[in-house]
C-alpha cells in the first residue's frame, strides 16, 4: 500500500567528523565511526524526505562541527526529533546491540520517540539494549525532543561487520527512519 505523507522537522545528526573521527578501534572497524554516523544518517534523512519530513542535517559530510552548533541547529528547526546516530564501544568486546539513549530529564516526547525505534528494531530483527538514560551534551543542550541511537558497538566483531556492510547500514536507515515516521504520526 502507498505510504502516508508523515508531517513534521526532523533534525538528523550524524556524530563526530572532521578532525573527531569518533570511537575507531584499529583492526576491528575498517571505518571510522563518523563514516559509518555520516552514512546511516544520509540514508535516514533520504527516507524521511521521501515520505514528506522537512530534515535538517547538522552535517552532510567529514566536517567538524561543534556539540553547541549541533544542539543550536535543533532550536533554530523547531524539530520535532533531534536524532544524534553515533556507534559504541566498550571494554568488554562482547558488549552488543543498539541502544536509544535520551537525557535524564527527558520529556514523554522523546521517551515516546525512543520506544518507536525501538519497537522499529526489534520488528526488524535487530538486538536491542533497550533505552538508557545519559547526560550527553547534544541531548541536554537545546529544548527540542530528542533521542541519541548508537547503533551497535564498533569493539564487538559481529557488530563492526554489520556496521561495516553498506547493506546492513541500508537495512538499518530504513528501519530507524521507520521507527521515526512512526513517532511523528501518533
Ligand atoms: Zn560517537
Amino acid at each position: 500500500p502507498p505510504r502516508q505523507l508523515v508531517r513534521g522537522v526532523v533534525v538528523i545528526d550524524p556524530g563526530h567528523g572532521g578532525n573527531d573521527p569518533g570511537t575507531w578501534p584499529r583492526g576491528i572497524s575498517a571505518l571510522p565511526e563518523e563514516a559509518i554516523n555520516l552514512d546511516i544518517g544520509v540514508q535516514v534523512a533520504h527516507h524521511l524526505t521521501q515520505r514528506g519530513v522537512r530534515v535538517v542535517m547538522t552535517r552532510g559530510s567529514d566536517t567538524y562541527v561543534s556539540l553547541d552548533r549541533r544542539a543550536d541547529i535543533a532550536d533554530r528547526a523547531l524539530a520535532n526529533l533531534f536524532v544524534s546516530i553515533h556507534a559504541d564501544s566498550a571494554h568488554r568486546k562482547s558488549a552488543s546491540g543498539l541502544t536509544v539513549h535520551i537525557h535524564t530529564r527527558a520529556t514523554t516526547t522523546s521517551q515516546k520517540a525512543a520506544r518507536c525505534i525501538l519497537e522499529s528494531c526489534r520488528r526488524a530483527g535487530i538486538e536491542t539494549r533497550g533505552m538508557l538514560t545519559n547526560n550527553f551534551h547534544v541531548l541536554r543542550e537545546h529544548e527540542r525532543p530528542a533521542v541519541l541511537i548508537e547503533c551497535g558497538f564498533l569493539t564487538n566483531r559481529e557488530d563492526a561487520i554489520r556496521l561495516n556492510s553498506s547493506s546492513y547500514r541500508a537495512t538499518l536507515a530504513t528501519v530507524i527512519a521507520e521507527g521515526i515516521a512512526n513517532f511523528l504520526s501518533q
